[in-house]
Protein backbone atom coordinates (compact mmCIF):
# COMPACT_ATOMS: atom_id res chain seq x y z
CA UNK A 1 0.00 0.00 0.00
CA UNK A 2 1.43 3.24 -0.63
CA UNK A 3 0.13 6.90 0.93
CA UNK A 4 0.65 10.08 -0.64
CA UNK A 5 -0.45 12.99 1.38
CA UNK A 6 -0.62 16.79 -0.29
CA UNK A 7 -2.22 20.14 1.15
CA UNK A 8 -3.79 23.08 -1.06
CA UNK A 9 -5.11 26.59 0.00
CA UNK A 10 -8.60 28.09 -0.15
CA UNK A 11 -9.19 31.67 -0.15
CA UNK A 12 -12.86 32.57 1.60
CA UNK A 13 -14.90 35.55 0.83
CA UNK A 14 -17.59 35.78 3.28
CA UNK A 15 -18.30 34.82 6.74
CA UNK A 16 -19.78 31.66 5.91
CA UNK A 17 -19.13 30.18 2.56
CA UNK A 18 -19.44 26.50 0.71
CA UNK A 19 -16.57 25.87 -1.89
CA UNK A 20 -16.72 22.97 -4.57
CA UNK A 21 -13.31 21.50 -3.90
CA UNK A 22 -13.74 18.40 -6.13
CA UNK A 23 -11.47 19.40 -8.81
CA UNK A 24 -8.68 20.33 -6.26
CA UNK A 25 -9.29 16.45 -4.90
CA UNK A 26 -9.75 14.56 -8.09
CA UNK A 27 -6.28 16.39 -9.30
CA UNK A 28 -4.29 15.46 -6.24
CA UNK A 29 -5.43 12.06 -6.69
CA UNK A 30 -4.49 11.40 -10.24
CA UNK A 31 -1.55 12.96 -9.45
CA UNK A 32 -0.97 10.62 -6.63
CA UNK A 33 -0.71 7.61 -9.37
CA UNK A 34 -2.90 5.76 -6.53
CA UNK A 35 -6.04 3.86 -8.79
CA UNK A 36 -7.65 2.19 -5.98
CA UNK A 37 -8.41 2.74 -2.15
CA UNK A 38 -9.30 5.37 -0.05
CA UNK A 39 -9.09 9.28 0.05
CA UNK A 40 -9.21 11.18 2.97
CA UNK A 41 -10.15 15.04 2.86
CA UNK A 42 -9.38 16.73 5.77
CA UNK A 43 -9.60 20.26 7.43
CA UNK A 44 -7.17 21.12 9.97
CA UNK A 45 -9.45 23.67 11.34
CA UNK A 46 -11.45 24.98 14.20
CA UNK A 47 -13.92 27.31 12.79
CA UNK A 48 -14.26 25.68 9.26
CA UNK A 49 -15.48 21.61 7.87
CA UNK A 50 -15.42 19.59 5.16
CA UNK A 51 -18.55 18.11 3.90
CA UNK A 52 -20.08 16.21 0.55
CA UNK A 53 -23.39 17.40 -0.58
CA UNK A 54 -25.50 18.37 -4.40
CA UNK A 55 -23.14 20.36 -6.13
CA UNK A 56 -25.59 20.70 -9.02
CA UNK A 57 -27.86 23.15 -7.94
CA UNK A 58 -25.53 26.15 -6.00
CA UNK A 59 -29.36 26.10 -3.74
CA UNK A 60 -28.39 23.42 -2.26
CA UNK A 61 -25.08 25.01 -0.16
CA UNK A 62 -27.12 27.74 0.09
CA UNK A 63 -29.86 26.30 2.23
CA UNK A 64 -27.37 24.18 4.19
CA UNK A 65 -25.43 27.36 5.33
CA UNK A 66 -28.93 29.20 5.74
CA UNK A 67 -30.23 26.20 8.03
CA UNK A 68 -26.75 26.31 10.18
CA UNK A 69 -26.92 29.75 10.69
CA UNK A 70 -30.64 29.49 11.97
CA UNK A 71 -29.62 26.56 14.29
CA UNK A 72 -26.42 28.07 15.61
CA UNK A 73 -27.24 31.79 16.35
CA UNK A 74 -23.97 34.31 15.92
CA UNK A 75 -24.74 36.03 18.65
CA UNK A 76 -26.60 33.66 21.00
CA UNK A 77 -26.71 34.53 24.86
CA UNK A 78 -24.31 32.01 27.43
CA UNK A 79 -21.75 31.81 25.05
CA UNK A 80 -18.27 32.35 27.26
CA UNK A 81 -15.63 32.33 24.19
CA UNK A 82 -14.59 35.51 24.14
CA UNK A 83 -12.99 34.95 20.27
CA UNK A 84 -17.14 35.99 20.32
CA UNK A 85 -17.11 32.58 17.21
CA UNK A 86 -18.61 30.03 19.09
CA UNK A 87 -21.43 29.41 16.28
CA UNK A 88 -18.44 28.91 13.93
CA UNK A 89 -16.94 26.27 16.39
CA UNK A 90 -20.51 24.81 17.07
CA UNK A 91 -20.89 24.39 13.19
CA UNK A 92 -17.15 22.77 12.24
CA UNK A 93 -17.74 20.48 15.23
CA UNK A 94 -21.51 20.07 13.87
CA UNK A 95 -20.46 19.62 9.95
CA UNK A 96 -17.40 17.50 10.95
CA UNK A 97 -13.43 17.75 10.08
CA UNK A 98 -12.89 15.42 7.26
CA UNK A 99 -14.84 12.82 4.70
CA UNK A 100 -13.21 9.71 3.47
CA UNK A 101 -14.19 8.87 -0.23
CA UNK A 102 -13.62 5.44 -1.79
CA UNK A 103 -11.22 5.57 -5.16
CA UNK A 104 -11.93 2.48 -7.20
CA UNK A 105 -9.95 2.13 -11.01
CA UNK A 106 -8.53 5.66 -11.09
CA UNK A 107 -11.91 7.18 -9.93
CA UNK A 108 -13.47 9.01 -6.70
CA UNK A 109 -16.89 6.89 -5.95
CA UNK A 110 -18.79 10.11 -5.53
CA UNK A 111 -22.84 9.71 -6.33
CA UNK A 112 -24.00 12.01 -9.76
CA UNK A 113 -24.87 15.00 -7.71
CA UNK A 114 -22.33 14.77 -4.92
CA UNK A 115 -19.29 17.14 -4.69
CA UNK A 116 -16.87 17.73 -1.65
CA UNK A 117 -17.61 21.30 -0.17
CA UNK A 118 -14.89 23.43 1.65
CA UNK A 119 -16.91 24.89 4.67
CA UNK A 120 -16.10 28.42 5.60
CA UNK A 121 -18.00 29.73 9.13
CA UNK A 122 -15.89 32.58 10.19
CA UNK A 123 -14.39 33.72 6.98
CA UNK A 124 -13.20 35.13 4.97
CA UNK A 125 -9.61 33.70 5.76
CA UNK A 126 -7.16 31.73 4.19
CA UNK A 127 -7.41 28.21 4.82
CA UNK A 128 -5.77 24.90 4.05
CA UNK A 129 -6.89 21.37 2.90
CA UNK A 130 -5.20 18.08 3.41
CA UNK A 131 -5.81 15.03 1.52
CA UNK A 132 -4.13 11.77 1.93
CA UNK A 133 -4.39 9.22 -0.89
CA UNK A 134 -3.82 5.31 0.39
CA UNK A 135 -3.73 2.26 -1.89
CA UNK A 136 -2.67 0.29 -4.87
ZN1 LIG B 1 -12.70 30.98 18.38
Amino acid sequence: MRVVQKEFRVGTHSRSEMIDITAQVQSIVRDSGIASGQVVVFCPHTTAAITINENADPAVPHDILLTLNELLPHDRSGYRHSEGNSDAHCASSLVGASEQVLLYNGRLTLGTWQGIFFCEFDGPRNRKVVVQVCGE
